[in-house]
């Protein structure tokens, strides 16, 4: 689909919510000279978090453009480790590079992505509400409200909702959003504690995975941040059936301070505190003509192993390169369309397994059997790893039609880092025929000579994200520019629109 505007105002993504979903999309499309633009309905940042950690796929996503190592300049902890529903996860199994969640808080990898965005002169337009749109043969229309009341009309060539698990381009798209409301109420609270009799502010304690055993007063663990603030994330009787949007009083705090494991911790202050649920919902649509979403907008659930911030970033990764050929105009037929077809299925999985992880936080007594059975299965090392590469990220492989079957195809290619957004053409010693094969796509795919490859003769085609669509023998030339075709589009320049 042409996704071009026609008009005069430029802008050719406008993406509505500048949370890290957004965030990376508008790296993403600078980095491919698309004219983006940001509208985020909040005048400035919070500098709070929900998310506290990247999983070992975000970490390799972000290492691929090059911007990992600045974010773990600005981290508190690497936790050789995942869990589910509590189980521990040894990441040290996985096939990766980063076999580490990365404790970061969220708002310093959003404060990294938006800094960044700097050097494409992609704007982030703050205070601007997005309240309505309309989407034409040309273009979306789109109706923004500032701080002071006024309304805004800006045109683009295409919308992305990146707003949010309330997000209101999904419900003024009117796409269905099926799944079940919440049932378990819980909260999270970032809380200053008096010293330990020790005279610690506990915060230099090391980071562990948290305990969630069902117990019949509910989860209530600490986890140290740093500036003499801990997070508190909580669960019991008294967050059952309260509001969502209720605030969460101190007398809360207190009584899940009391709950947690260790020596009694005496409540200094609130710093901020929000509730949430395991309501978990999935837009049956991620494309709807001009408008697409992406993150949160797209899907809710439980944050339950921490996957949330990275499966929108990694939506976001998907999605990136495939609406900048599309804007550009050289994407191929149904480029587009596998961002949904790609995508769905691996919120889907995590949608399954947060509800899964939160059955076996309860404290009914067939649960409990559930969980010591799982929690046997996990010692065993081929289990731990499975579950381990299904948190972490790393398992996901797209279907990849048409190509000749190899145990890469459709996964992540590991440590290929693709700096300049374009794809890659990895070959070994028969590189100088696979890429004289490539030649025609040379600025949509670069060939690194024999960087990263093997010598057996087998080349392997990686999409822009990092994913191998195509694998064989370097010198079947045919099967190559079959595939550069179908993922990279007509051979010859680029038409590349001014
Ligand atoms: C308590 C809690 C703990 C969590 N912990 C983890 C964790 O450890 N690991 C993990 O991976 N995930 C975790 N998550 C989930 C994670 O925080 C979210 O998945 C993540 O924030 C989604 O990012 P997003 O950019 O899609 O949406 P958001 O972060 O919600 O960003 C959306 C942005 O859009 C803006 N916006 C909304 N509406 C409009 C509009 N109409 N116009 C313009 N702007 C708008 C909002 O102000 C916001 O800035 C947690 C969630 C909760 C609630």
């Amino acid at each position: 689909m042409d996704l071009a505007v026609t008009d005069a105002t430029g802008i050719e993504v406008l993406i509505a919510g500048a949370g890290p979903t957004g965030l990376l999309l508008a790296n993403e499309l600078g980095l491919a000279g698309v004219r983006a633009a940001v509208v985020e309905r909040l005048p400035r940042r919070t500098g709070q978090s929900k998310a506290l950690n990247l999983q070992p796929r975000t970490a390799e996503v972000l290492d691929c453009r090059g911007w990992l190592e600045p974010i773990l300049d600005r981290s508190l902890a690497l936790l050789p480790a995942g869990h589910f529903a509590g189980l521990p996860l040894d990441y040290g199994a996985l096939d990766t590079a980063f076999p580490n969640q990365v404790g970061v808080p969220q708002a310093r990898v959003e404060e990294f992505l938006e800094d960044r965005l700097v050097e494409y002169g992609v704007p982030v337009l703050r205070g601007r509400e997005l309240t309505s749109f309309r989407q034409d043969a040309q273009g979306v229309t789109v109706t923004l409200q500032g701080q002071d009341g006024a309304a805004y009309t800006a045109r683009a060539g295409c919308l992305v909702g990146a707003d949010g698990g309330r997000s209101t381009v999904r419900r003024l798209l009117g796409v269905p959003f099926p799944g079940r409301d919440g049932r378990i109420g819980m909260a999270v609270a970032d809380v200053e504690l008096a010293p330990t009799a020790a005279g610690s502010d506990g915060t230099d304690e090391p980071w562990r995975l948290p305990d969630l055993s069902p117990t019949v007063e509910g989860a209530a663990y600490l986890l140290p941040l740093d500036g003499g603030v801990h997070r508190l994330v909580f669960g019991g009787p008294e967050q059952q059936g309260v509001d969502r949007d209720a605030p969460v009083t101190a007398d809360e705090v207190r009584t899940a301070l009391a709950r947690c494991p260790g020596p009694p911790r005496e409540l200094r202050a609130v710093r901020w505190a929000s509730r949430f649920t395991d309501a978990s919902r999935q837009a049956e649509r991620y494309v709807d003509g001009r408008v697409l979403l992406a993150g949160d907008a797209a899907h809710i659930h439980a944050p339950a192993g921490g996957q949330g911030l990275n499966l929108g970033m990694q939506d976001a990764f998907n999605l990136g390169w495939k609406l900048a050929a599309a804007v550009r105009g050289w994407a191929p037929d149904g480029l587009l369309a596998t961002y949904h077809a790609e995508r769905h299925p691996v919120g889907a999985r995590v949608l399954a397994n947060t509800r899964a992880q939160m059955v076996l936080t309860l404290p009914d007594p067939d649960a409990v059997l559930v969980r010591e059975l799982l929690a046997d299965l996990l010692t065993t090392p081929e289990a731990n790893r499975r579950i381990a590469a299904m948190i972490a990220g790393t398992d996901i492989r797209y279907p990849m039609p048409g190509a000749p079957d190899h145990p890469l195809l459709g996964a992540r290619a590991p440590g290929v880092r693709l700096t300049t957004g374009r794809g890659a053409l990895l070959a070994g010693a028969a590189s100088p025929l696979a890429a004289a094969a490539a030649d025609g796509w040379a600025d949509r795919v670069e060939c690194p000579g024999h960087g990263g490859a093997t010598d057996t003769g087998e080349a392997l085609l990686v999409r822009p994200d990092g994913h191998v669509c195509w694998a064989g023998r370097a010198a079947d030339t045919t099967g190559l520019r079959t595939a550069l075709a179908v993922w990279f589009g007509a051979p010859g320049a680029a038409a590349v629109r001014g």
